[in-house]
């Protein structure tokens, strides 16, 4: 698969030591071969810098690839993100992901930006179409939100916000999807929204990032899981069977592209895309 046929996208995170600085150049490479739509470098998470992930995405759009960062306003000032985007700008970026972000551990303060929408809403005021902005979503509900319809109602604000398109929070249910997308739209978000797909390579790591971003780990998954122990080559089998099927039913049922969560690691998605495009 590339997106000759079915476009995709591929996010990473920027590395911290000088080791996977070198491991991504070769990851990048490998990734280049699919011919993604754009890559998306995070930010903030787990204390990485803006420096950090400018640097990856400046790195891709020299060697020919869109790219676009992560930009939270968690702690931000509008004369900060003003700064930030100025600096955007100038590197020659043209799409963003446009989060707010978590505050570390729950502790510290908001700054002038509330939520997501705010942060859209002045990224327009100040630079109009300039960027493809992105979204997140969660269709499994993201964890703070009062309800669900509540979280939709948040997600319809920032698409009149002015998104360009979304991104889903990961998840191994496409009804949660289907269904979120349907309500989306009923409400006229009616934006591309492209599922956000983390392959299964670890047990323990899937679990974590699951406690933390609340998506949900099916119960049927999680014993088979379990039920490999230490096994890393049965995980991994397992894991890219069930993450093939699940990509073929949002193709299927009409999702307009998958960005994939690589985790700075190209042989799972590539087996990934390869194993859809035949
Ligand atoms: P919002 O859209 O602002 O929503 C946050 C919460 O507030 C939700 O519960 C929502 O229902 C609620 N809400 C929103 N508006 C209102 C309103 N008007 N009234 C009441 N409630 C409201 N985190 C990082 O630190 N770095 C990253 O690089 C990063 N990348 C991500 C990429 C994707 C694709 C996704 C899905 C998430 C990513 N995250 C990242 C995590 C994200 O920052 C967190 O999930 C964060 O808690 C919410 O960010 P948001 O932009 O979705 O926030």
């Amino acid at each position: 698969m590339s997106a000759s046929d079915f476009p995709i996208s591929f996010e990473f995170f920027p590395p911290k030591t000088p080791e996977g600085q070198t491991k991504l150049q070769q990851v990048r490479q490998d990734l280049y071969a699919l011919k993604p739509a754009f890559f998306s470098v995070t930010y903030g998470a787990g204390g990485t810098t803006q420096d950090g992930t400018l640097q990856q995405v400046q790195a891709i759009l020299n060697d020919g690839f869109d790219a676009a960062p992560h930009f939270s306003c968690i702690g931000a000032t509008r004369d900060s993100v003003r700064a930030q985007l100025h600096e955007f700008k100038a590197a020659g970026i043209r799409r963003m992901v446009a989060l707010r972000g978590d505050l570390p551990s729950g502790h510290g303060t908001f700054g002038e930006f509330r939520y997501a929408s705010e942060l859209v809403e002045f990224i327009r005021q100040e630079t109009g179409d300039h960027f493809h902005i992105e979204v997140g979503c969660y269709p499994e509900v993201h964890p703070q939100a009062k309800s669900p319809e509540a979280d939709v109602q948040a997600y319809v604000t920032k698409v009149k916000a002015g998104a360009s398109s979304a991104i889903t929070q990961y998840f191994y249910n496409s009804d949660a999807y289907f269904r979120f997308v349907d309500e989306a739209y009923k409400h006229g978000a009616d934006i591309p929204v492209v599922p956000g797909i983390m392959p299964i390579i670890s047990s323990t790591q899937l679990m974590r990032f699951s406690d933390a971003c609340g998506a949900e780990i099916p119960r049927w998954i999680r014993l088979r899981l379990q039920s490999f122990g230490d096994d890393t080559a049965s995980i991994k089998a397992f894991g890219l069977d069930v993450v093939t099927d699940l990509c073929e039913q949002l193709k299927n049922g009409g999702a307009p592209s998958l960005h994939f969560y690589t985790m700075n690691q190209s042989a799972a998605v590539t087996a990934l895309c390869k194993g859809l495009g035949s």
